[in-house]
C-alpha cells in the first residue's frame, strides 16, 4: 500500500521567551522552527517508520529549506511540496499568555502556503497514496477543501483509507460552510482523532449528550475508530466493534504544548498502518505527544520508533 499522504500548510514557527499578551512591543523570540500542523503529523509519520509523504508549498527562501531539510530527514518524500519563487515560506509568532492561552500573528495563506494546488506532482502523489490525513484547520480553505473533496473518494474508491483530525479553527477559516464539509469527510473518514470537545464538533452534537451518543453517531456515519486525545489526562482507542482501550498520560513537564496533538496522530496513523493494535498505537501516541511537549518548538520532540522506546522505558505514567 502506498504512504499516508497530508494536504496544508508548511510554515516556520517564532515563539516569544517570555509569556505575555501579544506582539505589540519589541520583545526576545525563540526560532524559527519547522512548523504548521500537518508538517508536524506527517514528520512524527516519517520519524515512525512509516511511508509518510506532504503535499505543500514553499517560498524559495531560508524558511523552506529548513522545513524541506527537516522533513527529508523524517523520511517524508516532499516530492509534491512546491517551492514557489515570488513568495516567502509561511510564518507563524506564537506567544503563551500566563494562562495558557496563545496569541497568534499568522503570514499563512498570504505566503507560498496560499499556493497549495494540484500540481502533476501532486496528482501522482495521490495517484499512489494508500492513506490520506485530513486536518479540520483547512476545511475552510477553498483550494485545499478542493483537493480534499476529490484526494478522499478517489482514495476510497481504490482501498485506501482516511483519517481526520477535526481541530477546526475559525479564525483560520476564509470561506465555505464548514459544517456541511465536516459532515463529509466525517462521511468518507476510517479513523477520527478528535481532542476534548471536538468529538462532539465531529459529530455535530451538543457536548450535554455525552460521549457514548457522540461515539455512536460517528460509527453509524462509517467511522471505524476513534483516537481520542485527552491532554494530561492521556487517550482512548474506540472501535466501532464496542472494543475501548484508555491509556494514562506520561508524567512530563510541559515546556511547549504545541503539536502535542500532531505528533499523537502522526505515531498513531503511522503505527496503524504498520499492522499495530490499537493499544500499541496508542501508547506510542501518548508518547510521541508527552515527548514533544518537553522541547521547545512544535515538532522538535518528535521522536523515532526507537527514541519513543526509549522514553516508553524510561517515563512514569500519571496517576
Ligand atoms: P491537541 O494538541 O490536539 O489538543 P492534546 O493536548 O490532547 O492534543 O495532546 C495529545 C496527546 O499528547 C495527549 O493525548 C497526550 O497523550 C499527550 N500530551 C499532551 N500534553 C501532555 C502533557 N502535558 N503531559 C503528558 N502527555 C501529554
Amino acid at each position: 500500500l502506498g504512504p499516508t499522504v497530508t494536504i496544508g500548510e508548511i510554515l516556520v514557527e517564532i515563539v516569544a521567551t517570555t509569556p505575555g499578551n501579544g506582539f505589540a512591543e519589541p520583545q526576545p523570540l525563540y526560532g524559527p522552527y519547522p512548523s504548521g500542523a500537518p508538517a508536524i503529523f506527517i514528520d512524527q509519520c516519517g520519524r515512525m517508520g512509516g511511508a509518510a509523504a506532504m503535499i505543500g508549498a514553499v517560498g524559495a527562501d531560508d524558511f523552506g529549506r529548513l522545513n524541506l531539510d527537516r522533513l527529508r530527514r523524517d523520511g517524508v518524500d516532499v516530492s509534491a511540496v512546491a517551492v514557489v519563487p515570488d513568495l516567502p515560506t509561511g510564518s507563524a509568532f506564537v506567544r503563551y499568555r500566563a494562562d495558557g492561552g496563545r496569541d497568534f500573528v499568522f503570514n499563512m495563506w498570504t505566503s507560498a502556503a496560499g499556493r497549495i494546488g494540484w500540481t502533476p506532482e501532486a496528482e501522482a502523489l495521490i495517484a499512489r497514496a494508500g492513506h490520506l490525513h485530513v486536518m479540520g484547520t483547512l476545511l475552510g480553505h477553498r483550494q485545499v477543501w478542493e483537493m480534499i473533496a476529490r484526494a478522499a473518494p478517489a482514495l476510497k474508491a481504490r482501498g485506501g483509507t482516511v483519517s481526520l483530525d477535526p481541530n477546526l479553527r475559525p479564525e483560520l477559516a476564509s470561506d465555505g460552510d464548514l459544517r456541511a464539509r465536516l459532515d463529509r469527510i466525517v462521511a468518507l473518514s476510517d479513523l477520527i482523532l478528535p481532542s476534548g470537545e471536538e468529538l462532539y464538533i465531529a459529530a455535530g452534537l451538543d457536548p450535554a449528550i455525552g460521549e457514548s451518543a457522540a461515539l455512536h453517531r460517528l460509527f453509524n456515519a462509517g467511522v471505524r475508530e476513534i483516537a481520542l486525545k485527552r491532554g494530561a489526562a492521556g487517550s482512548s482507542a474506540l472501535l466501532a466493534d464496542g472494543t475501548r482501550h484508555d491509556a494514562a498520560a506520561f508524567a512530563v513537564t510541559e515546556t511547549d504544548p504545541t503539536g502535542a496533538g500532531d505528533c499523537f496522530g502522526g505515531a498513531y496513523v503511522a503505527c496503524r498502518r504498520l499492522g499495530m493494535a490499537p493499544a500499541m498505537a496508542l501508547t506510542y501516541a501518548n508518547a510521541a505527544g508527552a515527548r514533544n511537549v518537553t522541547v521547545r518548538g512544535p515538532m522538535e520532540g518528535a521522536g523515532t520508533r526507537d527514541e519513543l522506546d526509549r522514553f516508553i522505558a524510561e517515563t512514569g505514567r500519571r496517576a
